[in-house]
């Protein structure tokens, strides 16, 4: 059958509301794919490989469903031939194709890659928004262009103003924009867990698929560990289930981590609303009407949450259409160590480390303080290549895109941006994760101990991290405090200190 004009679906654009999809028309052929050059640029976790190839066939069922025509390329079907562009030029012949039409990629690889492909084609060709984000990709640059520093705080305040979320009379609610000095309790069993908001899948079907097709995946996808949302109705369960019961609890526990469970009050909205199930304004929306409605929501909480979506998410997608593509080799401290094996297998004594990367390894999720306090700190204490750090995040969780994977990993965690992000590097010794977390207690190295045998790495690492870039960080105020506290030890105390740090990262793959 011949069609006048053929749309492409990329893997994360799975929105519902988009409006492609308002009327039908028959002289329109949706092309949805699960090909290899998306499965085999990084090595991914396979529950992520499992909820994209899930969520994309779920999407393209309900277009079916709705009267529009798709084709679905799924990974072993003989028509396949494992690139977008090759697909796309199969069907624009197959069909008699007359245009060819996309959404904006949120990758700067699959917007090049899209760009000079339709650059090329004989037929007209036009690229369309993904109706998603709130901000266009160069709002940000536009917000701070004449700024020395793009601080995440004035940009959230603006986009607070410009949402009217939580606003009153061009206001922020109660007077406060940020209520983050309220967020900082470690959880020591007082409120009950929530359980994983999405009932386990079995995947077994599509997982098949994958080994048969010659996939190189890592990580487990063991029945009883698989949560992540497929549907645009699971996406709002989660949403639904977040504001009744996990949302009051939000803010107060952001920042604590725990054995006893790998989400605490953490939503696991992000695949929904990296893959767009969701949009970002009626995620928050919902969560601003539970502040005015549920009398178990204040404002630490609701405020807590709204941050993370109209502030962070909106400035790391700004930050990475401002700066890419030279941000993909950004490496301020030139780290040039190579990740521990233990990261890709939990093996380590270190419980902390142990209990993140097994958790990830069983989920494909952890949430953003293991991300960077746990894994993100050790890996930039430790000196790793801030590309061998950035393969592993974007491999291993299941939200894990670049746009907002790299700004997380290379900017805010690494600080291998210099300070785009973030104003100085996110580091701990192993005082802040005793805090916050029970990890310590169970260890086998001692938190409390500075040098030693079973002296807490972190604790060296930390100092020997700041004294080797010293040159690099001492004139940054928000340093300044560490570099006193530094000065003041006596000259064998920091030997020590160093000499401890130096052997622990001579032999790093047994910590
Ligand atoms: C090293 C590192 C790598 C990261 N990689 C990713 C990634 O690949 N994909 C990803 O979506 N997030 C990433 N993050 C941000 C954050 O950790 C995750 O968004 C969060 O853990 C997802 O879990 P959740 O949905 O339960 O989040 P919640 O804690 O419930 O937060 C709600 C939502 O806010 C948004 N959000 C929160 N923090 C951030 C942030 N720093 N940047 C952007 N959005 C944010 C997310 O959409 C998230 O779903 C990374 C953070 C770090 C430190
Ligand atoms: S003692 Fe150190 S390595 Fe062990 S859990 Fe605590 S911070 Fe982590």
């Amino acid at each position: 059958m011949n069609y006048i004009t053929l749309r492409l679906i990329l893997g994360d654009q799975l929105n519902y509301q988009h409006h492609w999809y308002k009327k039908n028309n028959d002289d329109v052929l949706y092309v949805m794919m699960e090909v290899r050059q998306e499965t085999d640029y990084v090595k991914h976790h396979i529950q992520k490989v499992l909820a994209f190839f899930a969520s994309m066939r779920h999407f393209a069922n309900h277009l079916s469903e709705k009267g529009h025509h798709v084709k679905y390329l799924s990974i072993n079907d003989k028509d396949n031939l494992q690139s977008i562009s090759d697909n796309i030029n199969d069907l624009i012949q197959k069909h008699k194709i007359q245009k060819f039409e996309y959404q904006l990629p949120d990758e700067y690889r699959l917007d090049e890659q899209l760009h000079e492909f339709s650059g090329k084609l004989p037929i007209e060709f036009e690229a369309v928004d993904t109706d998603h984000f709130l901000t266009s990709r160069y709002t940000l640059s536009r917000f701070f262009k004449n700024r020395k520093k793009m601080i995440m705080e004035s940009f959230y305040r603006q986009m607070r103003k410009d949402t009217g979320i939580l606003m009153n009379n061009n206001k922020p609610e109660k007077e406060k924009w940020n209520f983050d000095t309220s967020n900082r309790k470690k959880w020591k069993g007082e409120v009950e867990l929530p359980e994983w908001p999405v009932k386990t899948k079995n995947f077994s079907d599509i997982k098949k698929e994958i080994e048969a097709s010659g996939i190189t995946t890592f990580g487990n996808a063991d029945a009883d560990k698989v949560h992540w949302p497929t549907s645009r109705d699971e996406a709002f369960k989660i949403l639904n289930q977040f504001c009744d019961k996990t949302l009051p609890y939000f803010g107060a526990y952001q920042d604590a981590m725990t054995e006893k469970s790998p989400i605490l009050f953490h939503s696991m909205l992000s695949f929904a609303l990296n893959t767009k199930m969701l949009h970002p304004l009626e995620v928050v929306k919902k969560v601003e009407k539970a502040y005015y409605e549920n009398e178990n929501v204040d404002i630490a909480q609701a405020e807590g949450f709204i941050r993370q979506i109209i502030g962070w998410r909106e400035f790391m997608r700004g930050i990475y259409w401002k700066e890419m593509p030279d941000y993909a080799n950004t490496n301020f401290f030139n780290h040039k160590r190579k990740l521990p094996s233990w990261y890709w297998n939990g093996k380590t004594k270190m419980n902390c480390l142990k209990h993140a990367i097994g958790q990830s390894l069983d989920t494909a999720y952890a949430h953003h303080i293991q991300r960077l306090m746990v894994t993100g700190n050790f890996a930039l204490l430790a000196e790793i290549n801030p590309d061998e750090v950035d393969q592993w995040y974007l491999g291993i969780y299941a939200d894990a895109i670049e746009w907002v994977e790299i700004t997380n990993t290379r900017g805010m965690s690494q600080y291998a941006d210099g300070g785009i992000v973030g104003t100085k590097p996110y580091i701990s010794s192993a005082s802040y994760i005793h805090k916050m977390s029970d990890y310590c207690e169970g260890c086998y190295y001692k938190h409390s101990k500075k040098t030693g045998e079973k002296s807490c790495p972190f604790n060296t690492l930390y100092w020997h991290f700041l004294d080797h870039h010293r040159d690099k960080l001492e004139d940054n105020q928000r340093m300044r405090m560490m570099y006193n506290v530094w000065d003041k030890r006596k000259p064998e105390d920091k030997n020590k200190i160093l000499e401890q740090a130096r052997k622990y990262l001579d032999d790093i793959e047994n910590l």
